[in-house]
């Protein structure tokens, strides 16, 4: 199990049956049955943080080790699966979106489920008053390989300085909504300052990639357990070409 599983979620809840393959959501029952698997199986759930100073050296890199990372910044994120988490004494990241703090999730809606309702910033705060890191997920939830240079990078900044400021904290991590990146995304987002970066892409991250631009692999809706774990050992191999800055480490797998 080389290199870092950072797990990607969005809604943590429970929801009505849909489609197994779907990974917008996960109910919450598996979700506790996969935090349990971690600690079972001695895996270390690390802080985005900690996990960066791994993978840039930094830190030793666990035998085992795995990220939990939640899209969108739902409110169903802290009823649901904040508690799990503080009952097991993990770490875990939510990066909201800085400009739809407290309002719905628009782009979350359509399958008949609704909007749902995302964190506020006072909620922001109160997450991470319990060490919960929070991230961006760029300013308005917009595919940003889509956008000009220059769009993304006010996305990247603005996005920053709103959560800073609203939080009181530093805020080094971002994550692209839809996954959606280009070269122009990683360009801004170190110009922006940010010393991590998420995708959608699939694998185990590992020091080889460049750290703006970190793989994950996506629990959907039908992992059970033991699709959890295949996902956890397995699922090692990144899928598709990631992308890297000129002058940073790329994944030679
Ligand atoms: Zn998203």
């Amino acid at each position: 199990m080389p290199g870092i599983s950072i797990f990607m979620y969005h809604q943590v809840g429970r929801f009505p049956p849909m489609k197994a393959h779907r990974a917008g959501y996960c109910d919450v029952d598996k979700f506790r049955a996969q935090m349990r698997a971690l600690k079972w199986l001695g895996v270390k759930v690390l802080s985005m943080t900690d996990a960066l100073a791994a993978l840039q050296g930094r830190a030793p890199m666990p035998e085992r080790a795995a990220v939990l990372t939640f899209d969108d910044g739902c409110e169903n994120f802290y009823e649901h699966a904040v508690p799990v988490l503080q009952d097991f004494g993990y770490p875990a990241i939510s990066y909201a979106v800085a400009g739809a703090a407290g309002s719905g999730g628009t782009w979350l809606a359509g399958h008949g489920r609704g909007t749902p309702p995302l964190m506020s910033y006072a909620r922001l705060r109160e997450i991470a008053g319990l060490g919960i890191e929070v991230g961006s997920h760029a300013f308005s939830h917009i595919r940003l390989a889509e956008q000009p240079a220059e769009v993304q990078r006010a996305e990247m900044r603005d996005s920053r300085q709103r959560l800073q400021q609203e939080l009181g904290r530093e805020v080094p991590h971002v994550c692209y909504p839809y996954g959606s990146h280009n070269l122009d995304t990683l360009r801004a987002a170190a110009e922006a300052g940010y010393s991590s970066g998420v995708t959608c892409q699939r694998g185990a991250a590992t020091p080889g990639f460049d750290p703006l631009a970190l793989p994950r692999k996506a629990i959907s809706y039908g992992d059970n357990t033991l699709g959890f774990l295949w996902k956890l050992y397995l699922k090692d191999t990144p899928k598709g070409e990631a992308l890297a800055r000129p002058g940073h480490a790329m994944a030679t797998a």
